[in-house]
């Protein structure tokens, strides 16, 4: 009986520890692909996208909420991005709004991604930003405002600009 009983309780116990540590690996994969966890993100909509900043927060990695909604900065060097050299088209991480293509990504050595112009017009916003005793224009995403960084006039030719872009707020698509 008490053998019995012992054997039950520890299948049982295996049981639950199997499906816990299931669910942990399930828990990690979905963070991974953050982006299907938002329900805002689209490729597609470029109707404009106003969230509460509670919603942004369940919405988005503790990264990239202090990037895109706190207006902070990356560690130089940092991202994944920053050697990148894939063809393809970056999108906003927040929202999926697309903003540069690969064609527009060059090697600026400031340490963070580096684009010379932005896909479109309206795919980007600009605003003087005079924050640290600096005069800079900050760059946000046209259809959500997620802070994405600044724009300099040291950049290469065509256009003479520099966009120095987060990588963190970055989404890369072939
Ligand atoms: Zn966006």
């Amino acid at each position: 009986m008490n053998i019995k009983f012992y054997f039950y309780t520890i299948l049982l116990v295996l049981s639950f520890t199997n499906c816990t540590a299931q669910n942990n690996n399930n828990n990690k994969s979905n963070m991974q692909k953050e982006n299907k966890a938002n329900p805002y993100y689209s490729n597609k909509d470029t109707n404009k996208l106003v969230l509460k900043e509670e919603e942004w927060r369940k919405i988005l990695t503790s990264e990239q909420f202090y990037i895109a909604r706190q207006k902070g900065t990356e560690q130089p060097f940092s991202s994944k991005f920053e050697n990148f050299k894939e063809k393809g088209t970056y999108y906003c991480a927040a929202c999926g709004n697309a903003l540069f293509i690969s064609d527009t990504k060059f090697e600026s050595g400031c340490g963070w991604p580096s684009f010379y112009q932005p896909i479109n017009k309206s795919s980007i916003i600009y605003t003087p930003d005079t924050t640290h005793g600096m005069q800079r224009t900050e760059v946000q995403c046209g259809r959500c405002k997620a802070h994405l960084g600044h724009v300099f006039n040291d950049g290469p030719p065509p256009s003479g600009l520099r966009y120095c872009i987060n990588g963190v707020i970055l989404d890369f698509k072939k």
